[in-house]
């Protein structure tokens, strides 16, 4: 169940496999449904849940995914009647987020993603709790609402703040680090150009190509989740920085949208930004607005960007020339074949800030030493 168009909810079900897959699953079958809202106990209807129940036990299938936010009495309620494992898109993408995440910035930034998607079902069901209390007492018997369950989850979600607290804490010296990092740049007037897009766009293949940077390449949606920054220079010798950013997906978990903040919000602080978009894949226009709803929720949207369509060695020329038509500011790019990277490469020279004043960018050499060159 999704809210948009059928097209929708069969691109967001291609994805739903696709991120399965990279989380290490083996896809065995796609059931849709249309209904005008979720079913309050099992998110979808009764009669589906039977009919998932039936095709869990044809197939042999030891796991249920759901393409959605799933309360946790709706995921109980259907493990009950299915009999097999149920995981909804959130937890699936954090899974794999956690499966990916390479620094320990990225490692602490999932934890804290994952601890909030868990707070908030233990508030979830805490409500549940309290609502029930309420209703016995006003029956006359208050105490009877408050059982070892409620004090159980007291002790979670204790024991969980404590732990996000924790968490949010070491993120925030880490963000010093990554602070004056940027700031040195700053200061040197070093250009910044941020790579975002969609998951699987090609962004980690695009920066090895455009800078050589020899980063790991993983067919497999998150193979880039910590920011990658390599120094590279234009043709005529101007130093600027080229970083690698984490991978959109549709419906990002908000949780998620907040860990990454720091991260995110490099790519709104730099001077340019490539967005790179999969030319091959079935709904790039999809992708495009996914991506910049991302980039709006991170203030990034006043960064001068380039469209790089990339996969133009796979990609229908028909959805290439519809595709420049739609954004003129836009150059297409195969960081396979490597068609397009010089093209590339100096629409990028062309669009960077040039520093305004060149001497900044030496004083860290001596003024004799300017001389004698
Ligand atoms: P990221 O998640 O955006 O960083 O994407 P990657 O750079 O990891 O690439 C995802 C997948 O797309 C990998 O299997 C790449 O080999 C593939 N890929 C990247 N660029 C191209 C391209 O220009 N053409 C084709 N056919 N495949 C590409």
């Amino acid at each position: 169940w999704t809210e948009g168009s059928v097209a929708d909810a069969e691109n967001s079900m291609a994805e739903l496999a696709a991120l399965a897959e990279t989380a290490g699953s083996e896809v065995l079958e796609a059931v849709f449904q249309r209904r005008q809202s979720p079913d309050p106990a099992t998110f979808i209807g009764r009669g589906k849940v039977e009919a998932i129940r039936e095709i869990v036990q044809a197939t042999g299938a030891d796991t249920v995914i759901c393409d959605g936010e799933l309360a946790p009495s709706q995921l109980r309620n259907l493990e009950d009647r299915i009999k097999v494992k149920v995981v909804d898109r959130t937890a699936l993408i954090l899974d794999i987020f956690a499966q990916h995440a390479k620094s320990k910035e990225g490692q602490a930034q999932v934890e804290l993603a994952q601890l909030q998607y868990m707070k908030q079902r233990l508030r979830g069901w805490g409500g549940n709790l309290s609502r029930q209390a309420g209703g016995r007492a006003a029956g006359g018997d208050g105490i009877g609402g408050r059982g070892p369950g409620e004090t159980k989850i007291e002790t979670d979600r204790r024991r969980i703040n404590t732990k996000i607290a924790k968490l949010r804490r070491e993120l925030k010296e880490m963000r010093g680090t990554r602070d004056v990092k940027r700031q040195s740049r700053r200061r040197n007037h070093i250009p910044s150009v941020a790579i975002a897009g969609y998951t699987n766009a090609g962004k980690s293949s695009l920066l090895n190509r455009l800078t050589d940077a020899g980063v790991l390449v993983e067919d497999a949606l998150f193979a880039t989740l910590d920011p990658t920054t390599r120094r590279t220079t234009t043709a005529d010798g101007r130093i600027y920085t080229m970083s690698d950013t984490v991978g959109f997906v549709r419906h990002l978990p908000h949780g998620l949208v907040e860990a990454f903040r720091s991260t995110l919000e490099e790519v709104a602080d730099s001077d340019l930004l490539l967005h790179v978009v999969d030319g091959s894949h079935p709904d790039p226009e999809g992708q495009i607005a996914a991506v910049r709803e991302v980039l709006a929720e991170i203030n990034a949207t006043k960064v001068p960007e380039i469209i790089v369509i990339n996969k133009a060695d796979a990609a229908d020329p028909m959805v290439i020339s519809r595709l420049r038509a739609r954004e003129p500011h836009s150059v297409v790019v195969s960081a396979k074949t490597g068609d397009g990277i010089e093209e590339a490469l100096r629409t990028i020279e062309s669009e960077l800030p040039r520093p305004q004043v060149e001497f900044d960018v030496l004083l860290p050499y001596e003024r004799g030493d300017l001389v004698n060159r």
